[in-house]
């Protein structure tokens, strides 16, 4: 037991509810803040059923700066924040751009406002691979030029990762890890955690368990007349848990130490890149499920092909994604079996 504190923002959340397992099992001790806004209240007793730890939970919106003010008396010595807390529909954002600036952006200032009020000096943010648009040559290092997300929600990504390094700039001894994530899929092997999206599901995974499960009539591929092999577009699908165990390795960087910089940036991918088709192929054979799906329009906003190099990451922070495309895959389904009641 190191018995660090660590706080997780949006800890009840999907990528977010995984970390805080990580976390618990390697020793930390979690409070989480989350405003349920897209989450359960029942994931904090599916992660003490994996964990046998309870984590500490309160249920506070991070834009009232009151509230979050309360956390922070209470909670004594908080080592470090990681920060997942925000809203994440890419087409909502497009809909919605000041809700999400107002929402995403308010939130990272409070927390970083009261981490210099009560001396907390760690941050790791939740930021995704979308800061680099299309990038001219693939794979993508922490070197491929930042571009202007074309959506708002990718645009506070960017612009919240400028705001942390400058805090960083302005607060000496104030360190800050931005996690550039890929394509986070996949499900605890427990299947007491996974994806729980609200609606029909925008990401491609949950559309195809979901459409396996009988509750779509089919998956839409969209676009294949892209320039790759096999016309589909091309990302790179990580684990979820692997990802997990990635926020771990950055809170050890911060504990021992280890930081090159105030502030730093890690691609979090596999460094392979899959097609559409390869997800529904390798999702077919994982789970023996003959998937119903056809060939579509484009997506508005989508791009052709992006991958990650993630050696930075496994050369820094010691970590590399472990489990395969198809295992992954095969979690998802088990997750989904899981809450539909499917034998
Ligand atoms: N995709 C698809 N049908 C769907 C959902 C997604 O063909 O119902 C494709 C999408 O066009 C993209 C890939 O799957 O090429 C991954 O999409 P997702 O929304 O999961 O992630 P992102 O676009 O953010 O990389």
């Amino acid at each position: 037991m190191n018995g660090k504190k660590i706080l997780v923002t949006g800890g009840t959340g999907y990528i977010g509810s995984h970390t805080v397992v990580e976390l618990q099992q390697a020793g930390y001790e979690v409070v989480i803040v989350d405003n349920l806004s897209n989450s359960e209240a029942d994931v904090v007793d599916r992660i003490t059923e994996i964990t046998g730890n309870s984590p500490k939970f309160y249920k506070i919106d991070l834009t009232d700066s009151d509230a979050l003010r309360e956390v922070f008396v209470k909670e004594k010595d908080i080592f470090s924040a990681i920060h997942f807390a925000a809203f994440k529909a890419v087409g909502e954002s497009v809909e919605k751009p000041l809700m999400y600036y107002r929402n995403n952006l308010n939130s990272l200032i409070n927390l970083l406002d009261l981490s210099g009020e009560f001396k907390v000096k760690n941050v790791v943010f939740s930021s995704s691979c979308t800061v680099y648009g299309q990038p001219e040559k693939l794979p993508v290092t922490e070197q491929t030029p930042v571009i202007r997300p074309e959506s708002p929600y990718g645009n506070t990504k960017r612009i919240s990762e400028e705001v942390i390094q400058e805090f960083t700039i302005a607060h000496s001894g104030f360190n800050g890890i931005a996690l550039r994530y890929f394509n986070p899929i996949g499900a605890h092997p427990s299947a007491l955690i996974g994806e729980l999206p609200r609606g029909v599901p925008n990401n491609l995974v949950p559309f195809v368990t979901q459409t396996a499960a009988g509750l779509r009539d089919q998956l839409k591929i969209f676009g294949d007349d892209y320039n790759t092999p096999d016309g589909t577009c091309i990302r790179d699908y990580i684990n979820v848990v692997d990802l997990a165990k990635a926020h771990v390795a950055a809170i050890s960087r911060q504990v021992n130490g280890k930081m090159r910089n105030s502030f730093e940036v890690f691609n979090l991918g596999t460094g392979q890149g899959a097609s559409v088709l390869d997800i529904v192929k390798g999702f077919e054979k994982a789970t023996g499920k003959k998937l119903n799906y056809t060939m579509a329009e484009r997506r508005l906003g989508d791009v052709e092909q992006i991958y990650a190099n993630a050696s930075y990451a496994e050369k820094e922070l010691n970590w590399k994604a472990e489990k395969t495309l198809e295992e992954t895959l095969k979690s998802a389904w088990e997750w989904e079996k899981k809450l539909r009641n499917i034998e």
